[in-house]
């Protein structure tokens, strides 16, 4: 994990955060806000590290932080202290993170039943409430660091708000989220908000090509997801970028005749993405018991159904994310939209969102950001090109070229709102094979 001044790309939440730790008025509670797989958690972690350091040290900013003088010092933690040893391990017992996926542990069976849901009032009561008030181990405070806080529930945010107003001593409360107006506006009002922003496509596909992935599928990533180097590093472990590419060929030649092929070719890559997030899911399962001591074995058939159930929606949502970029790409190139050059674009993520972060894999399979919260989330803006927009497709333009001239920019734009009303319906208990069915045949019909 990268040191605090090693994080990129958010230099603006940085310099924010060491005026706040410099001002002698530090705020107990912060709301990191932006999308998935930029940093927010890390920072987060970091800073929680710096808040429990015995001894942090000052090191000269000498440019590091252009927005804060030359020679302002910045805080970071010594990385020496048990503190910081321990959470660099991950087993501080002041830092604390909490998930919805911790109602599983929670001594109420019909709390552990309901878990996963949403960020209820029983896990925020008993994860976070009781033990802010609780004297910490070595008196050095604890922080909390909540992810996805906007799965909170009133209830669960009400509770919050006496300890995010009044924190007893040392006690900092980090709520991370993606869409911070699903959160109450008294919750928000409580925090010191601190923003995190899309990273430049040429940067994230540069980071992914380190990894160890090709140029043009590095390139692809990155813009596919609007820049989250997060999701971008997930997807790129997916062998999609094989699927996307058979897909958008497929598209360029598709006929009426031919919907069966693609909806067959829909339909594998569905199945085949699910069986993949299925076995992370198992393996984060595993580890999460391991840590807990707990086996939970009488909910573990429930659980396989529910989990291959949201396996299979999530896969669905990636493959027709990836549907979808085709055709907005189309729409670009249809109405002279596109911009070949434009570099650092920053995009609105296409691929499903909060599904494919690598700071919490376990978000894969997990239905509650999906089912009532995401219905404003997943609403991509189809059929509204911005200005000069690089093809995310830019490795097969001339099969997007082709796609583009055999449709209308309106066709183009209708099919978008189709696809839009699929995803919909991805979520509602309609049969899976018939769904990819329709899609097939929407896209083969469409009118030029
Ligand atoms: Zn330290």
């Amino acid at each position: 994990m990268p040191e605090l001044l090693d994080i990129v790309g958010q230099d603006e939440a940085l310099g924010q955060l060491q005026r706040a730790l410099q001002s002698g008025r530090q705020p107990h509670a912060f709301l990191f806000a932006g999308p998935e797989g930029v940093g927010r958690e890390t920072t987060a972690m970091q800073l929680a590290k710096l808040l429990l350091c015995e001894a942090p040290v000052k090191r000269p900013n000498s440019g590091r932080l252009a927005e804060l003088p030359q020679d302002a010092p910045l805080l970071v933690p010594c990385n020496r202290c048990p503190s910081c040893v321990t959470a660099s391990a991950g087993t501080n017992p002041n830092l604390i993170l909490i998930f919805k996926e911790l109602a599983r542990f929670h001594d109420d069976a019909g709390v552990r039943r309901r878990k996963m849901q949403e960020l209820g009032l029983a896990v925020i009561q008993r994860f976070l409430i009781a033990p802010a008030h609780m004297t910490s181990f070595g008196g050095r405070g604890r922080v909390f660091i909540v992810r996805q806080a906007e799965l909170m529930s009133v209830e669960a945010q009400n509770a919050l708000l006496k300890t995010l107003e009044e924190p007893p001593a040392q006690v900092t409360i980090i709520l991370l989220s993606t869409s911070v107006e699903e959160l109450l506006p008294t919750t928000r009002s409580r925090c010191q908000v601190v923003r995190f922003h899309a990273l430049p496509i040429d940067f994230v596909a540069k980071r992914l090509e380190a990894s160890g992935v090709s140029a043009e599928e590095a390139r692809f990533w990155a813009a596919m997801t609007g820049g989250s180097l997060g999701q971008s590093l997930h997807a790129s472990q997916n062998k999609l970028f094989a699927f996307k590419r058979d897909l958008v060929g497929a598209l360029a030649g598709l006929s009426e005749a031919k919907a069966t092929d693609l909806a067959e070719l829909l339909v594998r890559a569905m199945g085949e993405q699910a069986e993949r997030l299925t076995k992370a899911a198992k393996t984060q399962d595993k580890t999460a018991d391991k840590a807990s001591g707990d086996a939970e074995d009488e909910e573990e058939g429930e659980d396989s159904n529910l989990a291959a159930t949201l396996a299979n929606r999530l896969a669905g949502q990636t493959i027709l994310s990836l549907l979808v970029s085709v055709y907005r790409d189309a729409l670009h190139v249809a109405t002279g939209a596109d911009a070949s050059t434009g570099a650092g674009c920053h995009g609105q993520p296409v691929l499903a969102a909060g599904h494919a972060s690598a700071e919490n894999t376990t978000q894969a399979v997990t239905p509650a950001s999906a089912s009532t919260h995401g219905q404003a989330k997943r609403q991509p803006d189809h059929g509204t090109p911005g200005p000069a927009t690089p093809l995310i497709h830019a490795d097969q333009k001339t099969l997007i070229g082709t796609i583009a001239r055999r449709s209308s920019p309106l066709a183009l734009a209708e099919l978008l709102g189709q696809l839009a009303l699929y995803e919909e319906m991805l979520w509602r208990n309609v049969n899976i094979k018939l769904l990819w069915d329709n899609v097939a045949l929407t896209c083969a019909a469409t009118p030029a």
